[in-house]
């Protein structure tokens, strides 16, 4: 999709500061960091939000690619939160579904 952001990302028509990619996935950190360490992973693949995602085994996927970029890539070993927003109620504004992982501090409720 050439007129989605993180499309443009993922194919490197735009940049971004990538912490990690494989052939599924990537993870960048976030323009306007809400926390001292905020990435968002993406699938490579274009769906637009969390509802769109009927894939079981893509679901699987980018759990387990959160897992590894949190703990393994960027060392969040004391903790930190996984959001997800979706849809203009949830708070999505861009409209490739990413997953925020958000840490390096007490994450306040
Ligand atoms: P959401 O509100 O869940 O759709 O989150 C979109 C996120 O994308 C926001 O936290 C933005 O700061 C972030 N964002 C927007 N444009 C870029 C960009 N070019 N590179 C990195 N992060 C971006
Ligand atoms: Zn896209």
């Amino acid at each position: 999709m050439s007129d989605c952001l993180f499309c443009r990302i993922a194919s490197g028509e735009l940049p971004a500061e990538l912490v990690y990619e494989d052939d599924d996935v990537l993870a960048f950190r976030d323009i306007h960091p809400k926390a001292p360490t905020h990435v968002l992973l993406i699938p490579r693949r274009h769906v637009p939000t969390l509802a769109d995602a009927e894939d079981p085994a893509l679901l699987a996927l980018l759990m387990q690619r959160v897992q590894y970029v949190a703990d393994e890539v960027l060392g969040l070993a004391a903790g930190y939160r996984v959001v997800i927003n979706v849809r203009e109620g949830g708070g999505q504004e861009v409209f490739h579904l990413h997953i925020h992982i958000l840490g390096g501090k007490k994450m306040p409720f």
